[in-house]
């Protein structure tokens, strides 16, 4: 049985920006148990707080950041009002515990925020889903506690992190990285250069992969925190993208950039691990971002097929459209319950790393057959820039790409399945 606090109840205004500061942290104040002898839940069942969290971004999502949707993907930036309502309403700082200013809630949490706002803005969603699955979920993990203290709270209230694995040479192949870190002193000095690094024109903060001890091969990389004001960090070229075009994919060039020991983060040498264990979670997040874009495109379509007439009747009404539509509809759910799986396998401790390849690879293939079927429906209007239909198809396609290509997904899974047949 389900315990709901009184808290839930008084949650303030939080769409307006006038009281929603911090207003996550109220939801976590409650604690949520399950009767010993309660039958298992389905897979979509949430609980009172996910419920309150969902309906409460849908409308941040709806209030503040549609209006700007179409002017974010035309410029190609984010509008700093949308960043605003992100932090105020505590969307950046899911899971960051509540002593350091953050939500303090779940990791299912962290997916259903992506979720809901991907069905207005995948490019917005992105962004809070690297900060919370991988920049706050890094910290929050093997941070020390200077760490936590100094960037736990700048993460959940005003400074947005990035992500600095890929480089030019290096991208499936993730740990061929050339990025160098040497010791000088009681300092790293990191050279190097990162690409395709998401959301950098506005990041505070860097999650720098570099190699100290290239003598070690991949043993050698190392995770640094790197502040954007640091000498010799730079922002380069910002990529011309199809899709998800408000978040800014750039390189980060790092000359000569002197940083304190104490910037490790974690172990020396085992950036490799926490690279490839921290992105099996940030997996699920992509994969929470292709579905909430897969249902946020078909909610769009929908009502439309529903009015248009032709041949004097809705073309919702033929057959041949409604049995596509009923098969779409069937993939997202499907989509959706290895996504809410593999999330619920990691809030357990479960392994959860075949699922998580399974939910990503999945549900960027369910976002592109929605996306494009969504266009066909609804017909020409569709292929305009008039209705939300293109964006949605051209943002889709990225799932395929990044966090891990299809075929690495399929790599990982193929490599389960061995395994469990015993070799
Ligand atoms: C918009 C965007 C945002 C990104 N954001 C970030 C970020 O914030 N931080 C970051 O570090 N990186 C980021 N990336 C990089 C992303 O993770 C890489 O693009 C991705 O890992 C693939 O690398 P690649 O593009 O170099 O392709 P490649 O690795 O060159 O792959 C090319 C093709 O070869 C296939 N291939 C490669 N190896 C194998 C194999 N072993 N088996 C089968 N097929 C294989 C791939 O599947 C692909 O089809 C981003 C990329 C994009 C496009």
């Amino acid at each position: 049985m389900m315990r709901r606090c009184g808290i839930l109840a008084k949650v303030r205004p939080l769409v307006d920006g006038t009281g929603g500061k911090g207003c996550l942290s109220k939801i976590s104040a409650c604690t949520l148990s399950l009767d010993a002898s309660s039958k298992p839940a389905p897979l979509t069942a949430l609980t009172e707080d996910e419920l309150v969290l969902k309906d409460m971004v849908s409308k941040v999502a709806s209030q503040r950041i549609a209006p700007l949707v179409k002017k974010m993907d035309q410029e190609g930036k984010f509008d700093p009002s949308v960043l605003e309502a992100l932090f105020e309403n505590g969307l950046m700082g899911v899971e960051i515990e509540q002593e350091y200013g953050g939500s303090g809630l779940s990791f299912m949490s962290s997916i259903i925020v992506v979720e809901e706002l991907s069905k207005v803005d995948p490019a917005v969603a992105v962004y809070v889903d690297i900060q919370n699955t991988l920049i706050n979920a890094l910290i929050r993990k093997i941070g020390t506690p200077e760490q936590k203290k100094r960037f736990l709270p700048l993460l959940a209230q005003k400074m947005g992190g990035s992500f600095c694995l890929s480089e030019p040479q290096s991208g499936s192949d993730a740990f061929a990285l050339k990025t160098v870190a040497k010791k000088d002193g009681n300092d790293f000095v990191i050279n190097g250069t990162k690409m395709w690094i998401s959301n950098s024109d506005v990041a505070g903060v860097f999650l720098v992969m570099a190699n100290a001890n290239p003598s070690a091969g991949y043993r050698g990389i190392t995770c640094f925190i790197v502040e954007r004001d640091t000498p010799g960090v730079s922002i380069g070229k910002k990529e011309d993208k199809l899709g998800m075009r408000a978040s800014g994919t750039c390189m980060v060039h790092f000359d000569n950039v002197r940083v304190p020991e104490a910037n490790i983060l974690g172990e020396f040498g085992h950036g490799y691990k926490y690279a490839a264990g921290f992105l099996n979670e940030g997996r699920i997040g992509i994969a929470a971002q292709m579905v909430g874009l897969a249902q946020g495109c078909f909610d769009a379509t929908i009502p439309y097929l529903l009015e248009r007439k032709q041949f004097g009747q809705s073309v919702f009404s033929f057959q041949g459209m409604q049995h596509q539509i009923a098969q779409v509809a069937t993939q997202i759910e499907c989509t959706r319950l290895l996504v809410y799986n593999a999330a619920r396998l990691q809030e357990t401790g479960a392994n959860f790393i075949k699922q998580a390849a399974m939910a990503k690879y999945y549900a960027a293939d369910v976002a592109l057959l929605a996306t494009s079927r969504c266009i066909d429906w609804a017909g020409g209007v569709a292929f305009t820039k008039d209705f939300p239909q293109e964006k949605f198809y051209r943002d889709c396609k990225v799932g395929t790409i990044y966090e891990g290509t299809s075929n690495i997904q399929l790599n990982t899974i193929a490599k389960f399945i061995q395994k469990d047949y015993g070799q």
